[in-house]
């Protein structure tokens, strides 16, 4: 027999078992994006390496560790080296608000997109190689009010969903102005203590030293005396800040100010926060996370436009809803149509005539025996069965509960409001 052969690592097979959950987090994640008035986006999987190094920066972990890099099946070495599955959305989308020229459309652009994400990390506990996201980017807002509600709709959906306890956390790193002055502060600060780093932090330190500060092995007492973004900031970064603490205050968005988040990624500026479950912080169960990225555009090649945008992981989502017990009722009812011999033909066309009103039909294909029929109907978690035979020459089918066992005849335009009741 020949070998089988298994999923990729760090990659899983979505079941039909777990779809209820994964349907209500995207239909949350798509009826808020309307309700929050944003238009649809859809970029490629994969984008030109070059993209990623820019817009991300160099030093993040998605472009020194992580990048999915992936190759054509003909072409020169150069050519097979350019292309990267995608860690992330927003580099894709700004490439593209550029590209398109949406700089001239109405704005603030507001956009959303659901997707897989690709990130060749060390797979563990709630870490896969290819995850998904719900993506939202406001593209053309300097804030604060845009930052205020891009957190709250992220809370919202946290709470559409069923989730309980789920924490904003959230910081300023500065902008052009003020993060210099930051950053060589902190410079100062973990020079005096490069003994007590790890080699990560160590390099960090001359490339990046915010991300120091998330280094999950950094000595309590070094990250608590270590200086605060929030004493280092420009008038206009304090201003903002203020703001959007204000704003979430009144909202009632439930939130903490965190120092030591920077987030992985160097164009951010301003406001970065993320979602965790109060008591389980730590980056690798961070449920999103997001932040104003006033520098892209023009990283990128376009005119200087602010933007601010936030994702969230779904797969992190459905194992917290999992883990919380939150129960999923499945989104429409089953029907099974059933028959007493080969009437197919009856079965196929009393389901299609149930399907146009709305029903979730499943015809028995076989010729079994009635009970044998409808026993197989209860095992697929059908609830109702309609029994074919030979009142359908009088329009009439048999409707019988699988729950309760009770039968009776019923007309089949009536079935759709019966089962509905
Ligand atoms: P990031 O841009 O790294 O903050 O990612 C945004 C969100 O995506 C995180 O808060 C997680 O919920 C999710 N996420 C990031 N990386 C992974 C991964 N490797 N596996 C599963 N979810 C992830």
């Amino acid at each position: 027999m020949p070998k089988t052969i298994s999923a990729p690592r760090g990659t899983r097979d979505l079941l039909p078992a777990e779809t209820a959950a994964w349907n209500r987090v995207e239909s949350v994640a798509r009826d808020l994006s309307r309700r929050y008035a944003f238009e649809r986006i859809e970029t490629p999987l994969f984008e030109r390496v070059e993209l990623f190094a820019r817009g991300l920066g160099e030093s993040s972990d998605a472009v020194e560790k992580e990048m999915f890099r992936v190759s054509g099946a003909s072409g020169s070495d150069e050519e097979r080296a350019e292309w990267a599955l995608r860690p992330e959305p927003t580099a894709g989308i700004v490439r593209a608000f550029i590209e398109h020229g949406m700089h001239v459309w109405p704005g603030p652009l507001r956009l959303w997109m659901i997707g897989p994400m690709f990130r060749y990390d060390r797979p563990q506990a709630g870490r896969f190689r290819q995850f998904s996201q719900w993506d939202v980017e406001v593209i053309g807002d300097s804030g604060p009010a845009v930052d205020a509600e891009l957190i709250e709709l992220a809370h919202r959906f946290y709470a559409e969903v069923g989730l309980t306890d789920v924490v904003a956390h959230l910081n300023t790193i500065g902008d052009a102005v003020c993060r210099p002055v930051y950053r060589q502060a902190l410079v100062d600060y973990f020079s005096l203590h490069v003994d007590r780093l790890t080699d990560d932090s160590r390099r960090r330190l001359q490339i990046n030293p915010l991300r120091v500060l998330d280094d999950k092995q950094l000595a309590p007492d070094l990250a608590e005396g270590a200086p605060k973004s929030t004493d280092h900031l420009c008038d206009e970064c304090r201003a903002h800040f203020r703001g959007v603490l204000d704003l979430l205050d009144a909202l009632g968005v439930r939130h903490i100010v965190d120092h030591r988040l920077v987030r992985g990624l160097d164009y951010y500026t301003r406001t970065a926060f993320e979602f965790v479950i109060a008591g389980r912080e730590g980056q690798q169960h961070a449920l999103g996370g997001g932040g104003r990225y006033d520098g892209l555009v023009e990283v990128l090649g376009g005119r200087p436009t602010p933007g601010i945008g936030f994702g969230i992981g779904l797969d992190r989502v459905v194992i917290a809803m999992h883990e919380q017990g939150v129960s999923v009722p499945p989104t429409s009812t089953l029907v099974a149509v059933v028959g007493f011999a080969d009437d197919h033909a009856d079965r196929l066309r009393v389901a299609g005539q149930l399907r146009d009103a709305g029903l979730a039909m499943r015809p028995d294909g076989s010729s079994r025996k009635l009970g044998k029929q409808l026993e197989a109907a209860g095992k697929a978690g059908a609830a109702w069965a309609v029994i074919v035979g030979e009142e359908l020459s009088q329009g009439l089918v048999g409707l019988k509960n699988l729950d309760s066992g009770e039968q009776e005849s019923v007309a089949v335009e009536d079935v759709a409001a019966r089962v509905s009741e």
